[in-house]
């Protein structure tokens, strides 16, 4: 198909303010993450569109928001053949887990991936803001498409009332992601109404993205969109597909299933094998380890 002409540039989420600080902006470029999740999960092409719009919708969660320290974990859970799928983002760190990977569907007419198909529509998506301190944050919308990007713009919108424009897109061809990421265009408190306009005729630009951004590097993109509306370019930040569990980590959640449970597995299996969703990493626990737990202080 398009080999050797995409634009290759590390992932990374592009920062800006527009219209005077009335709006703000983000940019993302989501390839190699999206590539990343596509081989874990060893997913069909369908599945890693879907993914890589999840995974965009989901950074974009985080880091539009102060506390940079936030785990945001997104569910969409739309009664499609694809199943529930989970994202979890802390910066521009990302993972994501789906319940049937693999299944596979025929392009829509247009030619993109019937993402809305795999997913489904009838469902919710739900994001939960995890400060690390307090109780989490949890918000919850109908889906709108089952397409994600206007899910996402839905969730802004009327769970958070902030008025967005959020634009999704991926290229996947046999198992290669061609091009991945997407725009984020949110208008501030007090945003004037002729403001809000402007953007909301801006948002036609955005229908080809997953095309301009197999062409066009982020900061081209940028200028071609925004160089009219005043743009303040704020940060860059890097994204990537990191899980971050541990056989440490596993041993802690094994332990909390608790001391009945732990002799039981004893008894029965003589160790544990515990596979994480995000990375298909196997942890395993001999005999010996299970032992150890159940010495240890079991509260
Ligand atoms: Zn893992």
């Amino acid at each position: 198909m398009m080999n050797n002409t995409a634009f290759d540039e590390n992932d990374a989420l592009l920062r800006m303010t527009v219209c005077g600080g009335e709006a703000r902006v983000a940019l993302l470029r989501t390839t190699h993450t999206a590539q990343r999740a596509g081989d874990v999960h060893n997913a069909s092409d369908v599945a890693i569109a879907a993914m890589s719009r999840m995974m965009t919708g989901t950074v974009m969660l985080g880091v539009m928001m102060k506390e940079q320290e936030a785990n945001i974990t997104a569910i969409v859970d739309g009664g499609g053949p694809g199943g529930r799928m989970t994202c979890v983002a802390h910066g521009g760190d990302v993972k994501i887990s789906m319940h049937n990977p693999q299944i596979a569907l025929p392009p829509k007419k247009d030619g993109s991936p019937d993402v809305s198909g795999l997913l489904g529509k009838d469902g919710t998506l739900t994001v939960i803001r995890d400060y690390g301190v307090g109780e989490p944050y949890i918000g919850k919308t109908e889906l709108v498409s089952g397409e994600l990007g206007e899910d996402f713009a839905s969730y802004y919108t009327h769970s958070e009332q902030t008025p967005s424009i959020v634009s999704l897109g991926a290229i996947v061809h046999e198992g290669v992601v061609l091009s991945a990421g997407g725009v984020l265009v949110q208008a501030m408190p007090g945003c004037s109404r002729q403001t809000l306009e402007t953007l909301d005729l801006r948002a036609m630009l955005f229908s080809g993205i997953s095309r301009d951004l197999f062409e066009d590097p982020l900061d081209d993109l940028a200028e071609r969109w925004f160089h009219d509306l005043d743009m303040v370019k704020l940060d860059r930040q890097p994204i990537r597909y990191y899980c971050g569990c541990s056989w440490e980590k596993a041993r802690r959640m094994l332990k909390s299933v608790g001391r009945e449970q732990l002799l039981d597995i004893l008894e029965k299996d003589h160790g544990a094998e515990m596979t994480c969703h995000f990375c298909h990493t196997t942890h395993k626990f001999t005999e010996d380890d299970i032992k150890a737990l159940l010495g240890s202080d079991m509260n």
